[in-house]
């Protein structure tokens, strides 16, 4: 069975205090409010509500855990933060996001890799550039370009290449990847579940690789 599709809701974290101490790899799944990213994780995961976006700006300032592997061993939690970039958020919840989420992102020892969605009709917004600059160098990042079907082809891989340049320049060295999703014709959707759940197998950059089977 695919990896991800084994995702089921694992917790809530509102406060840093409250992170899971188990060690277990992460990946987190970051992006503007309405970028896409819980139709995304539903689409990775195969499953029609696992991720629900909060249709009120601000409303789920929390992590969401979901674990994934056998029912007896947690291989991996797929962490969902909250979006971010509502122009009329209050000054508060961007200091919520910052506090939690923010933090969350430099300074995780178990986060593997994260998954930054964003409009492919937007590109890259100041605030997503931010974040990627939080994104510490060893832990892995891929933008996935999400609504793509919105685009012709042509125009959909012009902002791809216009966002693998960003990338290489802001992330130099790193083996970032930059991809076309959709989550209505599913285009990008196979690409993207293999790199997350390569990220989750061979665990953190630099630790021991698991003995070969
Ligand atoms: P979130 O706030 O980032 O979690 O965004 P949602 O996943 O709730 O998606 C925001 C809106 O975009 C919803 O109306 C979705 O139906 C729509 N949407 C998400 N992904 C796609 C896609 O790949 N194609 C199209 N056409 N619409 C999408």
């Amino acid at each position: 069975m695919p990896l991800l599709t084994t995702a089921r809701f694992h917790t809530t974290v509102a406060a840093l205090h409250q992170l899971p101490r188990d060690g277990v790899v992460e990946v987190a799944f970051v992006g503007r409010s309405n970028a896409g990213k819980s139709t995304a994780i539903n689409v990775l995961c195969n499953r029609r509500r696992l991720a629900f976006s909060s249709r009120t700006p601000g409303r789920t300032q929390a992590l969401n855990y979901f674990s994934v592997g056998p029912a007896d061993r947690v291989l991996g939690y797929l962490v969902d933060t909250p979006g971010y970039g509502y122009a009329s958020a209050p000054l508060e919840t961007k200091h919520t996001w910052d506090q939690l989420a923010g933090r969350y992102l430099q300074d995780r020892p178990q986060l593997a890799g994260v998954v930054l969605l964003a409009d492919v009709r937007r590109g890259l917004t100041e605030r997503d550039l931010r974040l990627i600059d939080w994104v510490p160098p060893s832990t892995r990042l891929a933008v996935a370009l999400t609504k793509s079907d919105k685009l012709s082809r042509e125009q959909a891989r012009r902002t791809l290449r216009t966002v693998g340049a960003e990338l290489a320049r802001l992330r130099p060295g790193a083996a970032d990847s930059v991809l076309l999703f959709s989550a209505l014709n599913r285009s990008g959707s196979d690409e993207l579940a293999r790199v997350v759940e390569n990220w989750i197998e061979t665990g953190l950059p630099g630790s021991p690789q698991p003995p070969a089977a």
